[in-house]
């Protein structure tokens, strides 16, 4: 009877939310603006980077072992007023895009070639979608776990020809005024770091920001300053590596305190616009680094639950959470007897103690064998390696190992590959994917976001909700994979077409 009970209540979205960690979904529809037509007065677009569908099931599985409750994001799909969608990726030149390319979409409406931040090859800067914003009377934010220049962050406010740029794009963010900046990277700032020897933390300063270095200086900066928050030299560091660091994270906030105080900073703005980034989830990904990725999905997740629980406050905000690309596209394998094996296994992902670019960096280019199994048995609570495995793995170590798929000849993908005994994910390589990409959003002008679309659709829309009239120019893909045009995008227009 009382499971019946609990179960009726499950299924209607009353019972689950506030017995598993996330109240905010529990009143949710009564607040949640989701009738067609809205307009947002605020957007709040979150970007797991690299998150390949792989990333995001075994994130949901991780949840489940390790929080007692599947992520935030699995149980927004299953929300009535919830839209989900695939989005299309692609970059100008290749259907698999990298970081600036995406960006670069969403941030200025049009295709460019990977590498490129907002920048045609002819030398054309468009115009990003931070600055229109700002022009229009916006604020503007980002957030990220990678340091605040790097790709994605700049594909929403800077134009330049190289992602590289990053001492560019750091001046960059300065010229549009951007309202809240937080992040590691704090070399792209510094004169002693830069190559111009800029002070541009001094030129910040000026401008009238508060400099923010410290978890305690993101906890008391004062709400009426623009901020700039640069709590790492770096990206910030993996969490896996810093699971018990309470040094650590006492200097360096984690990417929720980020968003919240994000948040409330610009909540008292009449329009926004944040960007909020788990950046770290395609770095751990590039390492074919399954309990690195884990941990930094589920910090993603935590952000998911601040933001949601400010939208709560605030109906009139959308909410769109997304991914730029698919990256490693980790899965976990079917092993052993009617695959009896896989569920163990992979439990054995939360023992995981370190990242594998702390094992390699341990291991050094010419480990003896016994100093490979002893790394091997640190990192992973005590799994033992056997000799053979070990002599395999040496001459990836030393860059003189040879793979049959190329793009698998690399130390952090034979590092992954003999992990994948342990653990059970298994990985494609260490390199983006074309995967079309799960968006889910919510909110006023959620609608927009339904099925497939393009990523250009993002900036498009975002300048629909400003009311401005604006297009950056565009350029015709150039590698033979037609870009549907936007009508056939769209499947009314496609069967119309077809028909
Ligand atoms: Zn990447």
């Amino acid at each position: 009877m009382k499971n019946s009970r609990r179960s009726f209540l499950a299924q209607s979205g009353l019972l689950t939310a506030t017995a598993l960690g996330a109240p905010h979904l529990a009143r949710a529809s009564e607040t949640i603006l989701s009738q067609p037509g809205q307009t947002p007065k605020r957007v709040i677009m979150m970007v797991s980077d690299g998150m390949s569908m792989g990333t995001f099931t075994g994130a949901d599985h991780f949840s489940l072992l390790t929080r007692n409750r599947p992520t935030t994001w699995r149980r927004l799909l299953n929300q009535p007023e919830t839209v989900t969608g695939l989005m299309n990726m692609r970059a100008l030149n290749a259907i698999v895009p990298d970081s600036a390319a995406a960006a670069s979409k969403w941030g200025s409406g049009a295709l460019v070639v990977n590498g490129a931040v907002n920048h045609f090859p002819d030398g054309t800067g468009l115009k990003p979608l931070c600055e229109v914003l700002g022009d229009a009377g916006w604020q503007r934010g980002l957030v990220t776990t990678t340091e605040i220049t790097h790709a994605t962050p700049a594909g929403f406010a800077a134009s330049v020809s190289s992602r590289d740029l990053a001492d560019t794009i750091a001046e960059q963010y300065l010229e549009h005024r951007l309202d809240v900046l937080l992040g590691g990277g704090s070399d792209k700032f510094d004169a002693s770091k830069r190559k111009d020897q800029r002070d541009l933390f001094a030129d910040y300063a000026q401008a009238g920001y508060s400099l923010l270095r410290t978890a305690e200086d993101l906890r008391t900066a004062p709400l009426d300053r623009r901020w700039l928050g640069t709590f790492t030299s770096g990206h910030i560091p993996f969490l896996v590596d810093h699971q018990n660091d309470a040094a650590h994270h006492k200097a360096v906030p984690r990417l929720a305190a980020m968003t919240k105080r994000a948040l409330e900073k610009l909540a008292n703005a009449e329009h926004f616009f944040l960007l909020v980034e788990g950046g770290r989830v395609d770095q751990a990904c590039h390492n074919c680094d399954i309990a690195g990725a884990m941990r930094e999905q589920i910090a993603f997740d935590e952000a998911i639950d601040v933001v949601l629980e400010f939208q709560h406050q605030h109906p009139d905000t959308l909410v769109v959470l997304t991914t730029d690309h698919g990256c490693g596209n980790p899965g976990v394998n079917a092993i052993g007897g009617a695959y009896a094996r896989s569920s163990p296994l992979f439990k054995n992902v939360a023992a995981m103690k370190c990242s594998v670019a702390t094992m390699i960096q341990q291991m050094g280019t010419e480990p003896s064998v016994d100093q490979i199994q002893t790394v091997f048995r640190e990192a992973t609570n005590g799994y033992k390696i056997s000799e053979r495995r070990a002599s395999l793995l040496a001459p990836f170590l030393a860059r003189k190992g040879s793979t049959l798929y190329d793009v698998m000849n690399s130390a952090v993908v034979q590092v992954g590959q003999l992990l994948a005994n342990h653990l059970a994910v298994g990985w494609t390589g260490s390199t983006h994917s074309a995967d079309y990409v799960l968006v889910t959003a919510r909110g006023p002008g959620a609608e927009n976001f339904r099925g497939f679309i393009n990523g250009t659709d993002v900036f498009d829309q975002c300048l629909t909700f400003a009311d401005v009239d604006f297009r950056n120019p565009q350029l015709p893909v150039t590698d033979g994979f037609a870009l549907q045009s936007a009508a056939l995008e769209n499947t009314d227009d496609y069967l119309r077409v077809m028909a």
